[in-house]
């Protein structure tokens, strides 16, 4: 059976045109799916013989709420959905004064090997499919009841090793007959993959470009991202470059601060250096602790802070927000399976 909300507007109404039906019928079947029906049988504008028709040739994916957990201190909501294979994957809200905001996976897993990541602890299972990504934006907001305005695309796995699914989803996402929310509302996240970061580049689509930097020294980076190994700072700088004159769209850098590891003086300062040239803005984010992992948090949040702002760089010190409710990504997956180990093995 065909994934029918993988399917663009255009593709739907050919589709259904090869079926006998008229040209606006590929509309009416989007909007609905767009709206979260999952069923055939609720398209009340459909003949019910073309209802069935459908329900024979395709099939409409839903995900099951597996765990939802709100936190107490600001409302964030973390989902973990299940999927129609029984595997398992993380969006969270988050709500702001200027909107609300998912943050959805790309993939079940990852196989980036961050060394301070829970997303990547057991690697990749498979890649998400475009229906499943929307489905995480449709019902997340179905479910909250919170219209959600912005996306990112910062939950489990590497969107860049997704891409062709990815951008079809951002396809359908922006469509005005669907959520038709604006690229400007919508920020991708990668580690630093380069063909990747040029691909959308070409492409010039007007989303926000997040690089999981965490290190402008390619000694440091390696330790922790063995992303590192195959494109190191210095290329993936010059991608960053030639995005900025590309697009003309600033770059956010992603930089988790480790005690110790990336935190000094004189690595703020070759952050500086290599940001030159561009309107780059560094997001520092309070390392969240990741129970596997024996990074700890930085102290020196403040003073790295100061010191590229000193050089002219933009820098904020991300927010926190559900802090007691594994809302990093991979964490609520990772208990999850942790416990069900745990209960598998205790039967035994
Ligand atoms: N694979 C993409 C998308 C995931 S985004 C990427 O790497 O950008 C998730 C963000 O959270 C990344 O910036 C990642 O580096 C960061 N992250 C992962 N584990 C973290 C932790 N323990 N503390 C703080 N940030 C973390």
């Amino acid at each position: 059976m065909k994934d029918i909300k993988s399917m663009t507007l255009n593709e739907l109404t050919e589709d259904l045109k090869t079926l006998g039906e008229a040209s606006f019928r590929g509309a009416q079947v989007y909007s609905w799916l767009h709206r979260g029906v999952t069923d055939f049988g609720q398209m009340s504008n459909l003949s019910k013989p073309l209802r069935r028709k459908l329900a024979e040739r395709y099939e409409i994916t839903a995900p099951k709420v597996a765990r939802k957990q709100v936190s107490r201190l600001d409302g964030t909501i973390k989902y973990l959905w299940e999927l129609g294979d029984g595997n398992c994957i993380e969006s969270v809200l988050m709500s702001y004064r200027h909107g609300n905001t998912v943050c959805i996976s790309t993939q079940v897993g990852c196989r980036m090997g961050c060394k301070f990541c829970a997303s990547t602890v057991a690697g990749r299972v498979r890649d998400l499919v475009p229906s499943e990504m929307l489905d995480q934006v449709l019902f997340t907001q179905l479910d909250s009841g919170r219209e959600i305005s912005n996306i990112v695309l910062m939950g489990i796995g590497e969107p860049t090793d997704n891409l062709d699914n990815v951008l079809r989803f951002l396809d359908l996402v922006n469509s005005p007959e669907g959520l038709n929310i604006g690229m400007r509302h919508i920020s991708l996240s990668t580690c630093g993959v380069v063909p990747g970061i040029d691909r959308l580049a070409e492409l010039g689509l007007q989303l926000t470009l997040s690089v999981s930097l965490h290190a402008p020294d390619s000694e440091t980076r390696s330790r922790i991202m063995p992303v590192n190994n195959a494109y190191d700072v210095e290329e993936l700088f010059d991608a960053c470059h030639r995005y900025f004159r590309r697009t003309g769209r600033r770059i956010s850098f992603e930089y988790a601060m480790i005690d110790g590891v990336n935190d000094s003086d004189a690595q703020a300062d070759l952050l500086a250096r290599r940001i030159k040239g561009m309107p780059g803005h560094v997001n520092l984010i309070p390392l969240n602790d990741v129970v596997e992992s024996a990074f700890k948090p930085s102290r020196r949040i403040a003073a790295f802070q100061n010191r590229l702002e000193s050089h002219g760089v933009t820098a904020t010190v991300r927010r926190s927000l559900g802090g007691d409710i594994d809302a990093s990504c991979g964490q609520l997956r990772r208990k999850a399976q942790e416990e069900a180990n745990r209960e598998r093995g205790e039967q035994a």
